[in-house]
């Protein structure tokens, strides 16, 4: 008001002075706040505005009066008295807050600011001020605090670990069951970074099996990178594990993170949970351990020994460096355990192992295949002769004599080279070639190495007719299937059969399936042949579920080549089609091998079988990698112990340690277990003792013909 120009006479200027003071008159008016003056003395001369109203007040009840007069809430007093003291020393003064009591008799609260005014002369003249109810306001600020406690209390109680991050990755929020989990308290989280950083021993490299859905919103996709992956258990959240190293006690853990989305799905943080899941790690790693290494001498089994064959292989294309692998076999090794004992055997083997470990140097890889053959890996050879010093050194290691509980014992052994690139370019043809020298040395008359050469192979040559004769066998009705009973543990019921192929071929006789799957998966034949094994199956089937007016489970096992056709799922629809047998009667064996690879066709083919209701097994469990973040990403109705685990099952006090643990985390995840291979009444009890689900083996029945088995049903 102090732009108003005092000392214009202008009729020009009046009128702007009135424009002025009526602009003002309405601001006043309309405002929800109302203005008002006091006197020197403090009195109130003057309300203005409607907001007056909004304390269910009228200005008459402060016109003549002094602030402190008004009926306010005592626990206002104090304030006032602070107000006062200013007012008495002329003070300007913003928000001040009082609970005063309505005309009804309701408290409401205001805030108001005022200034001093002084006339010409600088003398105090009064007040001048504004006022605002602000209870409402005040209201939902309670409100909102007092749900957010709530919330945080939900939070802080909840029995499960779990805490809060920002969208910069802060953590905001750090419950109780974190604190007993991590041992770290949420006075030394809150307001940090969740980089886990701290957390761990030492970083782990990412597992390759984790995958990135399409569907992520980019937004999380930028928050997290690859780190986690929508979860199975909770819709909308995702979650993470392998990816994240072990903590600083040691402990596994498996994050879920459930992003806080705002209302146009930005991401605001995320709630995250961590489960402690280090008892199950753990038993998975004994697991792999089982799986990957000989429990005899603890080197690496075959498996493990391929695969480490692999990864040199793959360096060695870029190095291109050369690969020797040594087959090594031990003399007359039969005779001594047939004359002494196996437990005089064993000791044999263990100290050969590690005769052979110590010759080495510590970067090459041993291994044992099996029996009494053993295989060494020595890479970065700039020629193959420079191999020439290791082998007559590991000849060598055998010149001592053995000392076996008292005894003395000479033994020698034979070898067998073959080189990467020259002799094979995939572990199993360098293997199959080092055997076939290692062959070479022992006809040779043994404690002998020799290099391969191409005519030491007369494997190759059955293995050519094997698959010249394939060629027709489908054509020629050479091909039959014989079915193996699945038992139903608990009752003693047949509850379906595993159908498996056999082949009769007029030149070659009967041949064995171990040894001509895997030449029909090479040449591809196994394709035309799985879909006749399908079909037949599925006749019998049929036949069966009316003969006997009951249903009926046939297992088919697919090979990794079959799943991989396109048209898998239109072959098995038009199957189940054409016998009239349900999806859910159908289940399809298959092993590790088939997951490795393309994951997004994987993941298809599961979705589109278990839509036809399709039953899925993992065959031949504890031989591959035996990850059981398989039965995790992939939806498996049952898993099949390996015929291996019952072989040992007498033998290896450990195995049935392996048995229950594997029992245990397949019923964990709601997957059921067939036992393969048991032979013996004391595993089937053992089975049953531990929830087994299933069980197939000699005990109750061979494979047999369709006919032999109608009986097995009658
Ligand atoms: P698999 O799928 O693990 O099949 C189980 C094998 O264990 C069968 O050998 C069966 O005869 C044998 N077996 C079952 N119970 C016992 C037992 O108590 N003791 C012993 N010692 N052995 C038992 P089989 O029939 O020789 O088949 C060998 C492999 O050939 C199968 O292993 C499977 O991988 C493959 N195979 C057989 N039929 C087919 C087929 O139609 N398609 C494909 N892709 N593979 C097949
Ligand atoms: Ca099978
Ligand atoms: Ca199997």
């Amino acid at each position: 008001m102090s732009a108003i120009p005092l000392h214009s006479n202008s009729r020009k200027t009046i009128l702007e002075l009135q424009q002025e003071n009526e602009r003002l008159r309405d601001f006043a008016e309309l405002s929800s706040d109302w203005f008002w003056e006091q006197d020197s003395n403090l009195r109130f001369v003057e309300f203005s505005g409607t907001g007056i109203d909004r304390i269910n007040r009228s200005r008459s009840d402060f016109i003549g009066k002094k602030r402190w007069d008004m009926p306010i809430s005592s626990s206002s007093y104090q304030d006032m008295l602070e107000h006062k003291a200013c007012c008495e020393k002329h003070e300007p003064f913003i928000d001040f807050q009082y609970d005063i009591y309505d005309a009804s008799g309701n408290l409401q609260r205001y805030s108001v600011s005022g200034t001093p005014i002084f006339d010409e002369q600088g003398k105090f003249s009064g007040y001048r001020g504004i006022g605002t109810n602000i209870t409402e306001l005040q209201r939902a600020k309670a409100a909102f605090k007092e749900s957010q406690q709530q919330l945080a209390q939900i939070m802080v109680g909840s029995p499960i670990a779990s805490f809060v991050i920002d969208s910069n990755h802060t953590i905001t929020h750090w419950n109780k069951a974190c604190e007993v989990l991590t041992g770290i308290t949420a006075l030394e989280t809150i307001g940090t970074k969740n980089t886990w950083a701290g957390f761990y021993d030492k970083p782990r490299p990412v597992m390759a099996n984790l995958v990135l859905s399409g569907a992520l919103n980019e937004d999380i996709k930028r928050h997290y990178g690859n780190k986690f992956r929508p979860s199975a258990l909770i819709p909308g959240a995702y979650e993470a594990e392998d990816y994240f190293p072990h903590m600083h006690n040691g402990r596994w853990l498996f994050f879920t993170a459930a992003p806080l989305l705002s209302e146009d799905g930005a991401v605001l943080g995320a709630v995250e949970t961590l489960q402690d899941i280090t008892e199950q790690k753990q038993q998975e790693e004994h697991i792999i351990h089982q799986a990957h290494f000989d429990s005899l001498t603890n080197l690496p089994n075959r498996f493990l020994a391929l695969d480490r064959l692999n990864l040199l292989i793959e360096e060695a294309k870029r190095t291109a460096k050369k690969i020797a692998v040594l087959f090594i076999d031990l003399d007359d090794f039969k005779k001594v355990n047939d004359t002494l004992g196996h437990a005089l055997g064993d000791e044999l083997l263990i100290q050969s192992a590690t005769r052979l470990r110590s010759t080495i140097r510590s970067s090459d890889t041993i291994g044992r295949l099996g029996g009494d053959e053993f295989i060494v890996l020595i890479n970065n050879l700039e020629h193959e002769v420079d191999v020439r010093p290791i082998a007559e050194n590991l000849l060598e290691s055998f010149r001592d004599v053995f000392k076996l509980k008292g005894r003395e014992l000479l033994l020698t052994s034979s070898i067998g080279i073959s080189i990467y690139p020259n002799d094979g370019e995939d572990p199993e043809t360098l293997l199959r070639n080092a055997d076939s020298a290692m062959y070479f040395s022992k006809n040779q008359g043994r404690n002998a190495y020799h290099f391969f050469t191409e005519d030491m192979n007369k494997g190759i040559e059955r293995r050519l007719q094997i698959e010249e004769q394939m060629h027709g066998a489908l054509s020629r009705n050479e091909f039959c299937l014989n079915y193996q009973p699945v038992i139903e543990v608990e009752s003693g019921r047949v509850i379906g059969a595993e159908a498996l192929l056999r082949w009769n071929n007029p030149v070659l006789g009967q041949i064995n399936p171990d040894e001509f799957i895997p030449i029909a998966e090479q040449s591809g034949l196994i394709v035309p042949i799985g879909y006749f094994v399908l079909n037949e199956a599925l006749k019998t089937t049929k036949l069966w579920m009316d003969k006997f007016e009951r249903s009926f489970e046939i297992a088919v096992n697919l090979s990794p080549l079959q799943f991989r056709d396109p048209t898998l799922i239109q072959q098995i629809n038009k199957a189940l089609d054409t016998h009239r047998v349900p999806g859910h009667s159908l289940n399809l064996e298959i092993t590790e091998g088939v997951l490795l690879g393309n994951q997004q066709a994987v993941k298809t083919a599961f979705a589109d079988l278990s839509e036809l209701g399709i039953q899925i097994s993992m065959d031949d469990f504890g031989t591959g990698y035996s990850s059981l973040s398989y039965l995790r990403n992939y939806r498996f109705h049952t898993l099949k112990i390996d015929r291996s685990f019952m072989m040992d099952f007498e033998t290896d006090s450990n195995v049935p340690a392996l048995i229950e643990a594997t029992i245990a985390m397949a019923h964990a995840l709601d997957v059921d277990v067939i036992a393969e291979g048991v032979e013996t009444q004391k595993q089937c009890s053992y089975l049953q003792s531990k929830n087994c689900n299933y069980a197939q083996g000699y005990l109750f029945s061979k494979p047999v013909s369709a006919n032999d088995f109608e009986d097995l049903l009658t």
